[in-house]
């Protein structure tokens, strides 16, 4: 099926990739299937697109373990020599900035703190792979059932513009750059059956439209937290599914029972130990990609797995919770002592949401070694504000941590770009 044909026909590619996502469904029922499936795919994708690639020419490559753990730092330094159609660092980010790709790719960006944004480029043969899986797995009952599909992100990667083509199929990007109150008109118009947004996206429209009435909401682009996800479902009266992607690609979605499963008929993950913690960070092999090698790329994200079986019976690996990035665990002083105790975003976000069950909304920031700003609705009381600060005090007493926190009250801002509610701005190396 990964022929001339489908590789240059891009609505073919759409097709056998969403036929292969359903088929797969079906008859990967064990780990062992899963295992041998990515065995005979991997095989040939180090043949045809990692060898191919300049970054790993000279090498011998048999088997993922043969090449280097690679992060944003390596894949950013040497851009052009990871992609085949030879686009530097300095050509991407103009491709992004000024809308024009080179002809026949796409070229996108990650949203991210300045610096630290990452690039990808990739073919339209590949954005219809991609699109080919993702309705396969969101919308079981395409194409008997058509779908109108709202998607509300924070980048325009023209990834998702591909498919209007399909008489079954409406797909509408919604640039979240915009604003989401200046978006809301448009997508209220388009009368969307499906909406894929960021999770406090989702809230905003919960708590502003009257209108819309989607069968099928997914959070996606940023971590889902339970406040964010009650307000939704009590409004829409449907349950909240979660699309784990990033400019590494399709990484997850969850099943009909809600759970999310790691995307693994198209991604090998690597899932390495977070210290001190119960959680995962995982490296990936995404080998359906062709122009751009994503090859053990470690990425920032923090997982928690999930120990038990889910329901669906689906041998892909169940994510319990993306809990948020790996550069926002927060380094904090040993109390009374030398060197520092590491604290998980979920762990931080879950005193805070505790404390009382008033908090709706809070940011929080790690701002020095020994310092950290708590960020809070105006509304709230004093007692509430009181509460959440005794909560985390006592969380970072019982871990051993040195923190003074800061309390402000101030009006939260209306969903933008990604939101980070438990962020670490301060970094060693700056003192
Ligand atoms: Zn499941």
């Amino acid at each position: 099926m990964r022929g001339f044909v489908s590789r240059h026909l891009p609505i073919l590619r759409f097709v056998t990739a969403f036929l292969r996502t359903r088929r797969l469904s079906r008859t990967l029922k064990t780990r062992a299937d899963v295992e041998a499936w990515q065995a005979e795919r991997i095989t040939a994708w180090l043949r045809e697109t990692v060898a191919a690639a300049p970054f790993y020419r000279g090498r011998r490559i048999e088997k993922l373990d043969d090449l280097p753990v690679v992060d944003k730092s390596v894949l950013m330094a040497a851009f052009e020599k990871f992609n085949r159609a030879g686009v530097t660092r300095e050509e991407g980010w103009r491709a992004v900035e000024s809308g024009r790709p080179p002809k026949g790719y796409s070229v996108g960006a990650s949203t991210g703190t300045s610096g630290n944004r990452g690039l990808f480029v990739i073919s339209h043969a590949e954005r219809y792979e991609w699109l080919g899986v993702i309705v396969a797995k969101l919308l079981p009952g395409f194409p008997l059932e058509k779908a109108r599909i709202a998607l509300i992100l924070p980048l325009n990667t023209a990834l998702y513009g591909a498919v209007n083509r399909t008489g079954r199929l409406r797909l509408r990007f919604f640039d979240l750059r915009r604003g989401v109150a200046t978006l809301t008109p448009e997508v209220v118009a388009f009368r969307p059956d499906t909406i894929i947004a960021p999770p406090t996206v989702l809230r905003w429209l919960a708590e502003h439209d009257r209108s819309l009435r989607p069968k099928r909401l997914f959070s996606s682009a940023e971590v889902l937290d339970p406040i964010d996800r009650d307000i939704v479902e009590a409004r829409y009266d449907i349950r909240l599914r979660e699309i784990y992607m990033a400019t590494e690609g399709l990484l997850a979605t969850s099943c009909a029972h809600g759970t999310l499963h790691l995307a693994e008929d198209v991604v090998h993950f690597e899932l390495e130990p977070v210290p001190e913690s119960d959680l995962v960070s995982p490296i990936v092999s995404d080998f359906t990609r062709e122009t751009q090698a994503m090859a053990r790329y470690r990425m920032n994200d923090l997982l928690r797995l999930k120990n038990d079986a889910c329901l669906c019976g689906s041998p892909l690996r169940a994510v319990a919770e993306v809990v948020g990035r790996s550069d926002d665990i927060f380094v904090l002083s040993r109390a009374g002592g030398e060197g520092s105790i590491p604290v998980t975003p979920d762990v931080l976000r879950n005193a805070i949401l505790n404390a009382d069950r008033r908090i709706a909304d809070f940011r929080l920031a790690q701002t020095g070694r020994r310092t950290l700003s708590l960020t809070l609705p105006k509304d709230l009381l004093a007692e509430t504000v009181e509460a959440a600060c005794a909560a985390l005090s006592n969380l970072l007493r019982n871990m051993g941590a040195e923190a003074r926190i800061a309390a402000v009250q101030q009006d939260l801002p209306p969903p933008t770009v990604k939101l980070r509610r438990v962020e670490r701005r301060w970094r060693a190396e700056e003192t």
